[in-house]
C-alpha cells in the first residue's frame, strides 16, 4: 500500500545510538518506502542533516557526542523541519515540551514499528496541511479577546505584544481557535493537529496545552475534564 509518491519519495534522518533500535526503525521505513539514513551520536546527526537534507527526523533524547536537544537547536537554526523525538520517559515529554525544544511530536519507549511509520506519515501529511494553508486564500486573521492569530505568517500576538510559538503550538492554537469559546474534544484536536487520534497521545496534548498556556495565557484554555479544552474568548 503506498499513499502516494510524494510521500514514499521523502528522506527521514533516524538518530539512535542504539543499533539495533536505529536499525529496525531505518529498516521499516525502507518497506515502507521512505529513504532512510542513519546517525549515532550528535555530531554525525547534524552533519547527515547537512548532507541528506531530510524531510523530517526521527531523535532520541540521549546521545554520545551531545544529546538530542542540542541537535534539533542546531538543525533547527538550519531549516524548519519537523521532528519527531524518542524519550524514555512520560514525564521526559512534560519537561521538553515545556522547555521549548522544538521538536513536533514525542514517543516514549518503547514503542512499536508501526506506531512510528504512522506518527512520521501523520507529521509529514500536517506540514503539507499547514503549507496550503499559508499558501491559500482563505481566512488569515482571528481575533479573539486581544488574542491575534496571522495565519498566513504564522504570527501571534497577545495584547499586541507578539509570541512566538512552535510550529506545533501554533497549529494547536489554530484548532482551538476554529471554534472560539467552544469545546473541541481530545480526539479531534489529536486528529487535526497531530494526524492521528488515538488514546497513547493525551500526554503529548496535554503537554502541549500546558506550553501553549505559559506562552498566551493560562486563562485563555480552558480545560474541559474528560472531553477536551476550549479557547476562551473573553468575558
Ligand atoms: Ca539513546
Amino acid at each position: 500500500m503506498t499513499e502516494g509518491s510524494t510521500e514514499s519519495a521523502r528522506t527521514v534522518l533516524v538518530v539512535e545510538d542504539e543499533p539495533t533500535i536505529n536499525r529496525a526503525v531505518t529498516d521499516r521505513l525502507r518497506a515502507e518506502g521512505f529513504r532512510a539514513v542513519q546517525a549515532h551520536d550528535g555530531p554525525a546527526a547534524v552533519a547527515a542533516f547537512e548532507e541528506h537534507h531530510p524531510d523530517l527526523v526521527v531523535l532520541d533524547v540521549m546521545l554520545p557526542g551531545f544529546d538530542g536537544l542540542e541537535v534539533c537547536r542546531r538543525i533547527q537554526a538550519v531549516r524548519p523541519v519537523p521532528v519527531l523525538m524518542l524519550t524514555a520517559r512520560d514525564e521526559e515529554t512534560d519537561l521538553l515540551v515545556g522547555l521549548g525544544v522544538g521538536a513536533d511530536d514525542y514517543m516514549t519507549k518503547p514503542f512499536s514499528m508501526r506506531e512510528v511509520v504512522a506518527r512520521v506519515r501523520a507529521l509529514l501529511r500536517r506540514v503539507d496541511r499547514a503549507e496550503a494553508l499559508a499558501a491559500s486564500g482563505g481566512p488569515t486573521h482571528l481575533d479573539a479577546a486581544g488574542l491575534v492569530i496571522d495565519v498566513r505568517t504564522r504570527r501571534v500576538s497577545v495584547g499586541g505584544e507578539v509570541v512566538h510559538l512552535t510550529p506545533l503550538e501554533f497549529d494547536l492554537l489554530c484548532a482551538l481557535a476554529t471554534e472560539p469559546g467552544t469545546v473541541r474534544t481530545r480526539e479531534v484536536l489529536m486528529r487535526e493537529v497531530w494526524g492521528w487520534g488515538d488514546a497513547s497521545g493525551t500526554r503529548t496534548l496535554d503537554s502541549h496545552v500546558k506550553a501553549l498556556r505559559a506562552k498566551i495565557g493560562a486563562d485563555r484554555v480552558r480545560t474541559v475534564h474528560g472531553v477536551g479544552y476550549a479557547l476562551e474568548v473573553g468575558p
